[in-house]
């Protein structure tokens, strides 16, 4: 177990610069910020400190700056946005890792929040520069790491700075993860039921993988069925494939057996762009070869929805169709119902993914499953191997 702010004792945290690494990657538009989620999640931790009188500065990374300043990725808006957002004095200083940064952070009065510039403005910041991580870890008197999504990259804000900054201890944010994930992977109530769906196959092989040995059955929809449908030699028409993974599908198949679930009819339409092209329900085996297949069909969406409302724990990554295009969302958002009936009924249930968090917000069920996680690809890759870089990086309990 690692330690998390929590186990501190009171004076480690009072009149102490608490560095938090926290995922402000928000969406940005016309300079302002669009969607305030990772905000909003980062207030917990940040409220924490300030009521046990720790000084909070703030390092994150926003958007794919080259390793230089880039105004489009300016914090300056994130900071904006957080002063409205928590009672309290937020600063910005437009750099991280110079002389005002370290001045800001020993100035920083009580009560106030600091605010640091892109971590990736910074070129040894992915590379995990080892000068570039004392330089984060002089700011603060103590480590935070909150900032889940980012955690299975080792960058010099998420991992290095460990090296010369301790205690440092995950943030509400992370435990709460570690807590949800955690639990999916040690001790699942069964039936333990898994759905997969979204784009590409070859991001998800390996937890395809250990979900064969640790869940009790694997539903697939999305274009990834679709994929599963070229290795079983089926029609996928003009079907979104992933060529290159149709091997590694075929031996998914072969070590799944049973447990696996294809759907069994689609949705399937000549030409998708066109608002008025005919949209019919076939079976799987019977994919015209002009049309494509974007969303499962009815039958699938009842025999999906019953095995996880019969569920004991439900974990849930990818959509199971072109969820953005409404004629196409039924087969996600039938899911997000059925996650939402079984959590009603005493299920744990999780979901992971950017795309797969967004439908779960469109279909205003948020709050009706038991966890949403706020990293996409961390959470994956922690489902598959207990562990992340950044967690490694934090003080055992
Ligand atoms: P997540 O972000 O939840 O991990 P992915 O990024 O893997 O999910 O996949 C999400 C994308 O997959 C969505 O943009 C959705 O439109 C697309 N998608 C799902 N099913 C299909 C399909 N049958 N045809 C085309 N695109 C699909
Ligand atoms: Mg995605």
């Amino acid at each position: 177990m690692k330690k998390s702010l929590g186990d501190l004792p009171a004076e480690a945290l009072a009149g102490k610069r608490a560095l938090v690494r926290v995922d402000y990657n928000v969406p940005l538009e016309d300079g302002r910020v669009a969607d305030a989620t990772r905000i909003e999640a980062s207030l917990p931790t940040l409220r924490w400190l300030l009521e046990r009188d720790a000084r909070p500065v703030l390092l994150s990374h926003l958007g794919r700056p080259r390793g230089q300043p880039d105004p489009e990725f300016s914090l300056a808006p994130v900071a904006a946005a957080l002063d409205g957002l928590i009672d309290a004095d937020v600063r910005f200083i437009p750099e991280c890792d110079g002389e005002r940064a370290l001045a800001g952070s020993r100035e920083l009065a009580e009560g106030a929040i600091l605010v640091l510039e892109n971590t990736r403005f910074v070129p040894g910041e992915t590379s995990n520069n080892a000068a570039v991580a004392r330089g984060f870890a002089a700011l603060g008197d103590l480590f935070v790491s909150d900032a889940f999504g980012s955690l299975h990259r080792a960058h010099a804000s998420t991992v290095g700075v460990t090296a010369y900054l301790r205690p440092a201890v995950a943030g509400l944010l992370v435990e709460r993860e570690l807590e949800a994930l955690g639990s999916l992977r040690e001790s699942p109530g069964r039936p333990f039921i898994v759905a997969f769906g979204g784009a590409k196959i070859s991001d998800k092989i390996e937890l395809l993988d250990a979900f064969i040995e640790r869940a009790d059955r694997l539903l697939v929809g999305g274009a990834m069925a679709n994929t599963f449908f070229a290795a079983q030699g089926l029609e996928t028409g003009r079907s979104l494939v992933e060529t290159e993974a149709i091997d590694d599908a075929r031996e998914i198949l072969d070590r799944a057996g049973e447990m696996l679930r294809l759907p069994r009819d689609l949705l399937v339409t000549a030409d998708s762009r066109d608002p008025d092209s005919e949209i019919r329900e076939v079976p799987a085996d019977s994919i015209p070869a002009d049309m494509a297949a974007l969303d499962i069909g009815s039958g699938t969406r009842e025999d999906f929805a019953a095995a996880i409302e019969g569920a004991g724990a439900f974990f849930w990554n990818g959509p199971m169709g072109r969820f953005e295009d409404r004629r196409f969302a039924a087969g996600t958002f039938g899911l997000a119902e059925a996650a939402a009936r079984a959590t009603a009924a005493g299920a744990f249930t999780v979901i992971g993914g950017g795309d797969s968090a967004a439908a779960v917000r469109a279909a205003d069920l948020y709050d009706a499953v038991s966890h949403v996680s706020t990293g996409g690809g961390a959470s994956l890759e922690f489902l598959a191997h207990g562990t992340l870089p950044g967690i490694e990086a934090l003080d055992d309990r």
